[in-house]
């Protein structure tokens, strides 16, 4: 079996309401011109729901699906499938997945792009070749990966996009009577305002377990602070604290508190992951798959495996196949306690699937079929480009 075409989908979908909710002051973000910044954080964000897929055909007319998390510039990442890393499969042999990536990945290495679009334009076509590998095996990716650890992967409700703590506190308190038993809250708003926001969110659905995303924006002294309110509140973990560049901050963050530091969404490789966990700087690891590919997820796993650090895959706008492929590596890691449900841009990832993923506030369904076990709609693809 040979490869003999890659091609890439840029996908925009308009939203209602953007992903992470109206802006602090209470109004829409500007649809146009599509970026925007929502203080206190520094990320880019769109105002659609941006993504890429890669579809990688062969010989004997199988194929496989790809996304990479491209939450912004989704025509960067489609750039470099097309007119370096693709070009560069076709002809060889999919089912070769490993080896393809040491390939790909050593495409560009002296030129440091083992990070950045070009890492996610790698994981994007590493996890249609896991999707051909497995059709063409006839088994599910987790099955290849190794085997199954779990078919039912418990959720954590991440987000709770309201402008004010009581919309968030009755938005937690609905998804406590849907079942839900997690709930990650999208703040680094400030230490008192952060506190405010749990402790109302707490006061409503007593019982929930309660993440903090700090969005990167803290010092050192000012997440030891918050941290330690944290510990106090037994919260389930405290992400992304601090700059993603500061290793030895959230080393001596994570000596000094009990609530799991962490970090992952920002890295793409081993080498990244490998320094963090050296260091102990992070008690929980969140590689999003979509960004290092299911190859790498799994070597992260690894890695984080020996060091005694739980995996809990990262998931924010991807679609429905980056989904399936944080599905099937979450089932796959020994020590993987939940995955990322994104109540927003769920509808976004099904609406590209002919049949549903099983997914809720309590948890996800492992999909069963071969390859990523997923079957697209191309004619809603083509509404979909048609509309952007
Ligand atoms: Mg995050």
């Amino acid at each position: 079996m040979r490869i003999t075409q890659v091609t890439t989908y840029v996908l925009k979908q308009r939203t209602e309401s953007a992903y992470l909710g109206k802006l602090d002051d209470g109004t829409e973000p500007q649809a146009d011109p599509g970026y925007f910044v929502r203080p206190p954080w520094r990320s880019l964000y769109s105002a659609h729901m941006e993504t890429v897929l890669v579809h990688v055909t062969t010989d004997d007319g199988a194929e496989g699906w790809g996304e990479a998390l491209a939450p912004v510039g989704p025509e960067v990442v489609a750039a470099i499938v097309d007119r370096m890393l693709g070009p560069w499969l076709v002809g060889r042999d999919p089912v070769a997945v490993r080896p393809l990536w040491d390939g790909m990945r050593d495409l560009m290495r002296e030129r440091g792009h083992l990070v950045g679009h070009q890492a996610d334009a790698l994981a994007a076509l590493d996890i249609a070749l896991w999707d051909l590998a497995g059709k063409a095996a006839g088994l599910p990716v987790s099955q290849l990966l190794g085997g199954a650890y779990r078919t039912e992967i418990p959720a954590y409700v991440s987000g709770l996009p309201e402008p004010t703590d009581e919309g968030r506190a009755r938005l937690a308190a609905d998804w406590a009577a849907q079942g839900a038993s997690m709930v990650k809250l999208a703040l680094g708003k400030g230490i008192d305002a952060d506190l405010a926001t749990y402790d109302a969110v707490a006061a409503a659905a007593p019982g929930l377990r309660i993440a903090v995303d700090a969005h990167w924006v803290y010092t050192l002294p000012e997440a030891l602070e918050l941290g330690g309110e944290l510990d106090r509140r037994r919260a389930l973990f405290f992400e992304a604290p601090m700059a993603p560049e500061d290793i030895a901050g959230h080393r001596d963050l994570a000596c000094r508190i009990a609530t799991p530091v962490a970090v992952g969404e920002a890295m793409r490789n081993r080498y990244e992951f490998r320094d963090w966990l050296d260091r102990r700087a992070a008690g929980l690891v969140q590689p999003d798959v979509a960004r290092t590919g299911i190859t790498e997820a799994m070597t992260i796993a690894a890695l984080a495996d020996s060091r005694h650090v739980p995996v809990a895959c990262h998931h924010s706008v991807g679609l429905g196949v980056a989904l399936a492929a944080g599905l099937h590596v979450s089932a796959a890691i020994a020590d993987c306690p939940f995955f990322e449900f994104q109540p927003t841009t769920m509808p976004f990832a099904q609406r590209i699937l002919r049949t549903p993923l099983t997914a809720g506030p309590t948890g996800f369904t492992l999909p069963q079929g071969p390859g990523l076990g997923i079957d697209i709609d191309h004619d809603v693809l083509n509404d979909i480009i048609k509309e952007g």
